[in-house]
């Protein structure tokens, strides 16, 4: 039975630990530090690293962590990160035997050109991808390959449990609000979102359920949310692909 743990880094990142038969699999190690200590902590040994995409502040760590335990590091293949031991394409297999887990690349450009999550065990790890209620930045690809991207993982069970790598959740409830103020079941996560942030805990994972109901990235086919992009933009938007490539903008503006 696999667990997983977040080890707090940097300034709001989550490094997710993969946790079965005292080992465990970090995803997106941006910083060295907070996972050594963490691992002798729990008396827990690394035994293979997973990253989604080549921002620093999910690789930054991996040069320590092989300096001290030699293991695999999986990796998107068209990043050119030089770390990366095992680089994956779409479909990629990465299998953990060590944690007795095994895990499917997804190819989710969008946010990075080579973008890639890890989806396996109902669990989904898609770095700066989906957030909880909102998505990544579009740095790399085109808004029209994050939608496409959102939407394969928007087509995951709704049970999958789904661990981005940031802290971002009550910033996109502020603006999903804003998009969408009469959703009620985004009114409700705001109360408990922000009860978990009071008490001191993450607000992921969350579910593909969950962001199917209140994330504005993946309902651009609600009239709300269409509504709210063609005001902002002042013109008719006849597609999905059009309403999410504006919302993505109004994000991108949006100061709380
Ligand atoms: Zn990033
Ligand atoms: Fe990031």
């Amino acid at each position: 039975m696999l667990r997983i743990e977040a080890i707090p880094a940097l300034q709001d990142n989550y490094i997710w630990a993969i946790i079965g038969n005292g080992c465990c699999a970090v995803v997106d190690p941006g910083d060295a530090a907070p996972i050594l200590s963490w691992l002798q902590r729990h008396a827990l040994r690394l035994s293979a690293i997973l990253v989604t995409h080549r921002h620093d502040d999910h690789i930054g760590g991996i040069a320590d962590l092989l300096a001290r335990h030699e293991v695999p590091v999986y990796g998107p293949a068209l990043e050119g990160i030089a770390v990366v031991s095992q680089p994956l394409d779409e479909g990629g297999c990465v299998a953990l035997p060590e944690i007795d887990a095994e895990f499917r690349a997804m190819s989710v450009p969008g946010h990075t050109r080579g973008h890639i999550a890890y989806y396996g065990h109902g669990l989904l790890f898609c770095g700066d991808t989906l957030f909880a209620c909102g998505c990544g930045r579009i740095f790399e690809g085109t808004a029209s390959q994050l939608h496409d991207s959102l939407q394969r993982l928007a087509a995951l069970p709704g049970e999958t449990q789904v661990y981005c790598t940031h802290e971002y959740t009550l910033g996109n409830i502020a603006f999903a609000l804003g998009m969408e103020p009469d959703n009620t079941q985004l009114i409700e996560r705001a109360r408990q979102e922000q009860d978990k942030r009071m008490r001191g805990l993450p607000t992921l994972p969350s579910t593909i359920a969950l962001e199917l109901a209140t994330n504005p990235f993946l309902r651009c086919r609600e009239p709300a949310i269409r509504q709210a992009a063609e005001a902002y933009a002042q013109r008719p938007l006849t597609t999905p692909e059009a309403v999410f490539a504006v919302a993505r903008e109004m994000k991108n503006q949006f100061r709380q």
